[in-house]
């Protein structure tokens, strides 16, 4: 199951359940948009991969007890802020790669 993360990785802007500003990796690596957007070129430190919006959990038990009140959001904050240098030559070295080989 998705671990909905609290927090961004990087800025440790706080991510609720239902934000709509939050970006996840493959690995569920947990990010605001505007980090995504201004600061990692859309690749994740952790992993060289892309993000998607996070989806949001339902709040309400609209069927078959899928939802936030049997399966909360994680409190495990993660906040590894991002070298921006060493993450530029991340990404460069990256987008060195054709994208169907990465
Ligand atoms: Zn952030
Ligand atoms: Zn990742």
């Amino acid at each position: 199951m998705l671990e909905l993360r609290p927090t961004c990785e990087n800025c440790n802007k706080p991510l609720p359940p239902n934000s709509v500003d939050a970006r996840i990796c493959s690995y569920e690596c947990t990010f605001c948009a505007s980090c995504v957007d201004n600061i990692l070129d859309d690749v994740c430190p952790n992993c060289g991969g892309g993000f998607v919006p996070r989806p949001i959990r339902p709040a309400t038990n609209w069927k078959g007890d899928n939802f936030l009140g049997k399966d909360p959001a994680s409190t495990n904050v993660k906040h590894r802020p991002v070298d921006r240098d060493a993450h530029a030559r991340f990404v460069a070295s990256i987008r060195q790669i054709p994208p169907h080989d990465r």
